[in-house]
């Protein structure tokens, strides 16, 4: 492996955190939430168009609003995190539904993990995350360097066509 294989990309102390919660998880994240109130006022929080309503609506919390899930909300917040915006994420996924937006579902869980942000799926890992003592540091995530992977394949590509 070579050094500039990966770049680090620093969480703050204070994190952009996403809620996303199918319907049929939304009454468990708006209790996780009201549970981790005093935490969670001390970061920046936003959510896809329904979550996010709600939950200003049942604790009073500030929370950004992207559009609601099935409409796009999942791949602008995907979005955010490729340019850094977001760095942390609960979504609780329903395992026990099927969505019509399953794709966007996966696309959010797959850059996520590219973008090696902390993402809970569930309450017991939301809980443990919070509890992390990297909440209240910086923490440095690890992420391919895109830059040296397209100069290669950039270099690769005018090689082969000789
Ligand atoms: P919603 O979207 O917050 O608008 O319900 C959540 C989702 O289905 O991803």
């Amino acid at each position: 492996m070579l050094k500039d294989d990966y770049i680090y990309f620093k969480i703050d102390k204070t994190k952009h955190i996403a809620l996303i919660a199918h319907d049929g998880k939304k009454k468990e994240l708006v209790a996780w939430v009201q549970r981790h109130k005093e935490e969670l006022s001390h970061h920046v929080l936003c959510g896809t168009g329904t979550t996010a309503r709600i939950i200003t609506e049942e604790t009073g919390l500030p929370v950004k609003a992207y559009n609601s899930g099935p409409l796009g909300g999942d791949q602008q917040i995907g979005a955010k995190i490729v340019e850094g915006k977001v760095d942390f994420c609960v979504f609780l996924w329903d395992p026990l539904e099927s969505q019509p937006h399953d794709p966007d579902v996966k696309a959010l869980l797959r850059i996520a993990v590219v973008y090696d942000i902390p993402i809970a799926n569930n309450l017991a890992t939301a809980d443990f995350l919070l509890a992390s003592s990297y909440m209240n540091t910086e923490y440095n995530r690890k992420v391919e360097n895109f830059h040296a992977t397209v100069t290669d394949r950039v270099k690769q590509f005018a090689e082969d066509k000789q």
